[in-house]
Order: C-alpha cells, then sequence, then structure tokens
C-alpha cells in the first residue's frame, strides 16, 4: 500500500510521515517547498516538490495510491491568517484539485485536515468557554477566511463521498505544537512564538516579553504526537463525519507564559500588545465523539510537551547565534 502526504515538508506532514515510515508504509510525499526547505526530508519517502493546487500535479501524485492525508495548505497563526485571508482560501484549489485526482485514480481513503478554525464565533466569546462540540460548526460563521475555506472543504469532502462514493475523513485541529514546527517568520503559532521570545530572553539577556492581547484569552494546545496518532485513527476508521481532534487542557495565554517560563527558569516583565491579533476570546475541543469512537483522547501535557518543544527552540536559536 502507498500512502501519500500533502504538505510534507511541513510541521505535521513531517511527523505524520515519520509515523507511517516506523510502520514499513510505503510514503509518498509532496510539498510546494523545495526540498531544502522541508521541516523533516525523510529518506525512506519517496520526496517530490510539487503544487497540488495543480490538477496535473495532483493527478500525478494520486496516480497508485490507496490512501491520501491531504495536509498541504497556505496557513499560519493568527498574526498570518488575520492578514492573508485571500491566500488562506486559495487553499480551496490544493482541496478541490487533490480530491478530483483521488476519485479519478480510485484512491480508497482521503484524509482532509480542517481546524477548529471552522466554529461559530458566538461559541467563541468568553475565556471561561464551554468545549466546542462539533455541531457548534453550524449555522456558520467560521474565522474569517482560513475557517470559511476550511468549511467549505469539509463540505466537499462530504459532498464527494456522498454523491461518488469516496471514503473520506476529516479531523478539526486545534492548536498544534511540537518540534519541527514554525516558530518565527510571521506564521508562527502562540506556543512556538512564546518558547522562541523566552529562549532569545535567556540567550540575549532581555527582561520582558510581549504577549499579544491581555494575555486571558484561552486556548488549548495539542502536542503533535496526539495529532499525528488521531490523524491515523481517523483516516483508519474511515467515519466521514468532522470530528474535533485536539486536548482539552485549557489555559489563558498567560498560564502558557508561565510554564515557559518556569521550564527555562527565569521571569519576564509582560509587555501586553493589546491591538496585535488574538483570534477568538476562548476555544477548547469537546473530545467526547473521539472518546467515544476511539476510547482515548490527546493527553500529553502541555507542560511535558512545552518542555520539549523549549529545548528543540531553544537549540535552533543557540545554534543561529554561534
Ligand atoms: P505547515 O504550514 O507547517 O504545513 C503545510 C504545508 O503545506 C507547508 O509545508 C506548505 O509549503 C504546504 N503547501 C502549501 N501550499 C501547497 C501546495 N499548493 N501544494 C503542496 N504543498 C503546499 O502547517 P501544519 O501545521 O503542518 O498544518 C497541516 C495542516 O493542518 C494544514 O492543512 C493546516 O491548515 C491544518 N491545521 C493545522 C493546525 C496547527 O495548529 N498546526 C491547526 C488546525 C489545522
Amino acid at each position: 500500500m502507498t500512502v501519500l502526504v500533502t504538505g510534507a515538508g511541513g510541521f505535521i506532514g513531517g511527523h505524520l510521515i515519520g509515523s507511517l515510515l516506523r510502520d514499513r508504509v510505503s510514503v509518498r510525499a509532496v510539498d510546494v517547498k523545495p526540498l531544502t526547505d522541508w521541516s523533516q526530508l525523510h529518506a525512506g519517502a519517496e520526496n517530490i516538490s510539487g503544487d497540488c493546487s495543480d490538477l496535473n500535479v495532483a493527478r500525478s501524485v494520486s496516480a497508485d495510491v490507496e490512501q491520501v492525508f491531504n495536509l498541504a495548505a497556505d496557513m499560519g497563526g493568527m498574526g498570518f491568517i488575520e492578514t492573508h485571508k485571500a491566500e488562506c482560501m486559495m487553499s480551496v484549489l490544493i482541496n478541490t484539485n487533490m480530491l478530483t485526482a483521488s476519485r479519478q485514480a480510485g484512491v480508497e481513503s482521503f484524509f482532509f485536515s480542517s481546524s477548529a478554525c471552522v466554529y461559530a464565533a458566538e461559541h467563541q466569546t468568553d475565556p471561561d468557554v464551554t468545549a466546542l462540540r462539533e455541531v457548534d460548526a453550524y449555522p456558520a460563521m467560521p474565522e474569517d477566511g482560513y475557517g470559511w475555506e476550511k468549511l467549505f472543504s469539509e463540505r466537499m469532502c462530504r459532498h464527494f463521498r456522498e454523491d461518488f462514493g469516496m471514503t473520506t475523513t476529516v479531523a478539526r485541529y486545534h492548536n498544534v505544537y511540537g518540534p519541527d514546527g514554525t516558530y518565527d517568520g510571521g506564521r508562527e503559532k502562540a506556543p512556538a512564538a512564546i518558547c522562541r521570545k523566552v529562549a532569545e530572553a535567556v540567550l540575549f539577556d532581555r527582561p520582558e516579553i510581549e504577549i499579544w492581547g491581555d494575555g486571558e484569552q484561552t486556548r488549548s494546545f495539542m502536542y503533535v504526537d496526539d495529532c499525528v496518532r488521531g490523524t491515523r485513527a481517523i483516516a483508519d476508521l474511515g467515519d466521514g463525519d468532522p470530528i474535533n481532534l485536539g486536548s482539552n487542557e485549557l489555559v489563558t495565554i498567560n498560564e502558557l507564559v508561565s510554564i515557559v517560563e518556569d521550564i527555562a527558569g527565569i521571569t519576564l516583565e509582560r509587555k501586553y500588545l493589546l491591538d496585535a491579533p488574538q483570534g477568538v476570546r476562548g476555544r477548547n475541543s469537546d473530545n467526547t465523539l473521539f472518546l467515544k469512537k476511539h476510547g482515548w483522547e490527546p493527553s500529553t501535557s502541555l507542560r511535558s510537551g512545552l518542555e520539549r518543544t523549549y529545548d528543540w527552540i531553544l537549540c535552533k536559536r543557540e545554534r543561529a547565534v554561534v
């Protein structure tokens, strides 16, 4: 069996491929970036640099493949998606063409990585948020740009299943973090950005940390190993309804900063940037459905996942200084 992973040069794709290869699965890996820019390049995979929004490329990479993990997207953290809505929506071309090509190639199973950004804003106005259930995506009012594209592509998966009999599966990822993720350049998400800022404070003897918003907004963060395990479980089960894949360990951004400070053994003065992008006020994952279907839920503690992430980012930053 050959498995295709798109977005293979990105954060989650790189970890997913590692997991598949460890289980001796044959992997074809594709990403629009040149191979030299992939976050992890696995020698055991067939690695291809190609643009999946081009139907010809989508067709050629889908040939002779049984299972597709479609992770490719033009995305980033809040700082990116709030300022690049058109680019985020252009990912619809990737999803349309990958679904079309997969159907034509007779792919047996198609996984789509959706996001908690599909959830309607009205359920996320309070830091003391009620965890989001799958039904809370409708009536629809998702994150503008990125969230609308994800919701639309979820529905394309549904209609390819209903109209063409394809097995499609959809996970709604809630904030994934870990080593080998983007940690600078503008696309990084909160855990990586905070680890980087604290690491820089340590390395350059800086007394202060900048925090976007008042730090009282809440989120849950899923360690990448849990994400990979859940992704494979969802794809293997083959159930088509979109399902949450996230941790339900809710923290404020201030608490997240405190954990990273504690790991680094430092206390910093906090400077709050109240005009910076902050997204919704509160967001958490209701894992009732996932637990029922899979018998487990993402449970790596934020503290232990952040220890590994901080160490990796500190190491990267140290090397950049030397
Ligand atoms: P990432 O940005 O690290 O990886 C995405 C990869 O897709 C990048 O390497 C990018 O070059 C590639 N790509 C973009 N356009 C492409 C194209 N036209 N053809 C081929 N490759 C293309 O992101 P990630 O964190 O690994 O996320 C993977 C998937 O999970 C994405 O679909 C993302 O929207 C979704 N997701 C991620 C999170 C998270 O917290 N990381 C949360 C919700 C959803």
